[in-house]
C-alpha cells in the first residue's frame, strides 16, 4: 500500500484549465474522498494519479517516488470506473482470476489469490457460480475481488455507485467502508454525492472549479467550512447564510442583528462591513421569545423525528432543524436564537 501525493497539480484542455495547482497527501492506508459537484476537477485528478492523463504542471509522488511520467500500467494502482463491468462468459474465479492471468502469473499462484481474495470479500461460496446468475451486490463485489487481486497498491474509485439506486447504494457505501477497514488499502474516491463522503471518507478534499477549496475530517468539514461554497455544499439542508452590516474587529465576540446581539466565535482579524455573512446550521436554530432574529413561519417539512421548518426574516429564508413533536404554524410569527458557539464567520467579498 502506499501513500500518494500531489503537489501543485494543473490540468489545461486547450484555453480551459479544469485543475487549478491541487496540492494533497493521502496518507497510506487513508479513504480519501474527492468531492465536488459535475464539472469540478474531479475526474481529471482522478486520472492524473491513475496515469491516464498527464498533467500541465505539477508532480504525483507515489510513496516519495516521482511517478508524474511513469506509464498507466507500471504504477500498480487500480482505477475502478463501475464495478458492475464483469465477463458475462466467466464464472465468478475466472472474473477475479483474469488480470492474473494476463500477467501470466502460474496457476498455483493464482488459485491462490483468487481463494484469498474471495475469502476477503466473503464470497467463497460463489466462486464457481456464473456472474449472470448473481445479485447486484455479489456482482459488485466480484468487480471489487478483480481489482484487488492483483494487489495494487492504491484504489482509484469514480463515482463507482452513481448507477446504483438510492438504497442500494447506501448498503454498498457501508459494504465499501467495512472492506476498507479490513483490507487498509489507500483509496480514492470521486463522488458529487456529500453523503457518500461524509459516511466512507476519513478526509474530504472539496472541489470547486478546479480548485480544492478545503481538506479535512468529515466533521472538521462539516463544523468548521473554510468557504460559504463548501458550507454550502456539506449538509443538507444547507448552512443558512444570513448578511449583516457593520463590521467587526479583532478580538470580537458578539455580533449585532437586529436588537440583539449574538455571540460568535472569536473574530482573528479586522473585517470590513458590508460583505459579512453568518453561517448557521438548520440544527443550530432553535424557537424562543429571547429571539435574536425574528420572522414569519413559511412552512414545514416532516421527516419523521424531526421537521424542517422554514422562516421568512429581515436577513432571508432560515431553516431550523425541529423535533417534530414542535407545533408549528405557517405564518405564525416567531423569534429564533442561534446556538452561538457553532456559528460560521464567512466574508462573501
Ligand atoms: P468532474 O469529474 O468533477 O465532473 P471533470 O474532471 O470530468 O469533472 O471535468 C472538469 C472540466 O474539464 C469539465 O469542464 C470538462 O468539460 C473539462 N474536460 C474534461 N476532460 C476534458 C477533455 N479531454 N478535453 C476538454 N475538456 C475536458
Ligand atoms: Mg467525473
Amino acid at each position: 500500500m502506499a501513500q500518494i501525493r500531489v503537489e501543485n497539480l494543473r490540468k489545461s484542455f486547450d484555453q480551459f484549465t479544469a485543475v487549478q495547482g491541487s496540492n494533497f497527501t493521502i496518507p497510506d492506508g487513508a479513504f480519501f474522498a474527492l468531492l465536488g459537484p459535475s464539472g469540478c476537477g474531479k475526474t481529471t485528478t482522478l486520472r492524473m494519479i491513475a496515469g491516464l492523463e498527464l498533467p500541465t504542471e505539477g508532480k504525483i509522488l507515489l510513496d516519495d517516488e516521482d511517478v508524474t511520467f511513469r506509464r498507466a500500467a507500471a504504477r500498480d494502482i487500480a482505477f475502478v470506473f463501475q464495478l458492475f463491468a464483469l465477463y458475462p462468459h466467466f464464472n465468478v474465479a475466472e472474473n477475479i482470476a483474469f488480470p492474473l492471468k494476463c500477467q501470466g502469473m502460474s496457476r498455483r499462484e493464482i488459485g491462490e489469490r483468487v481463494q484469498e481474495t474471495a475469502r476477503m470479500l466473503r464470497i467463497e461460496h460463489l466462486l464457481s457460480s456464473k456472474t449472470s446468475k448473481l445479485s447486484g451486490g455479489d456482482r459488485q463485489r466480484v468487480a471489487l475481488g478483480r481489482a484487488m487481486v492483483r494487489r495494487p497498491k492504491a484504489f482509484l474509485m469514480d463515482e463507482p455507485l452513481g448507477a446504483l439506486d438510492a438504497e442500494f447504494r447506501h448498503l454498498m457505501c457501508g459494504e465499501l467502508r467495512d472492506l476498507h477497514d479490513r483490507i487498509k488499502a489507500t483509496t480514492v474516491y470521486v463522488t458529487h454525492d456529500q453523503l457518500e463522503a461524509m459516511s466512507m471518507a476519513d478526509q474530504i478534499a472539496i472541489m470547486n472549479k478546479g480548485r480544492v477549496e478545503q481538506i479535512g475530517a468529515p466533521q472538521e468539514v462539516y463544523d468548521r467550512p473554510a468557504s460559504m461554497f463548501v458550507a454550502d455544499f456539506i449538509g443538507s439542508p444547507s448552512m443558512n447564510f444570513l448578511r449583516f452590516e457593520g463590521g467587526l474587529r479583532s478580538g470580537d465576540r458578539a455580533i449585532r442583528l437586529e436588537d440583539a446581539n449574538v455571540a460568535v466565535p472569536e473574530v482573528r482579524e479586522d473585517r470590513a462591513s458590508g460583505s459579512l455573512v453568518l453561517g448557521v446550521r438548520p440544527e443550530h436554530v432553535r424557537f424562543s421569545d429571547g429571539a435574536q432574529v425574528r420572522g414569519k413561519v413559511f412552512g414545514a417539512e416532516y421527516l419523521g423525528t424531526t421537521q424542517i421548518v422554514t422562516v421568512d426574516t429581515a436577513h432571508g429564508r432560515v431553516a431550523a432543524r425541529l423535533p417534530s413533536a414542535a407545533t408549528v404554524r405557517i405564518g405564525e410569527a416567531v423569534g429564533l436564537e442561534f446556538q452561538s458557539e457553532r456559528l460560521t464567520l464567512f466574508d462573501a467579498g
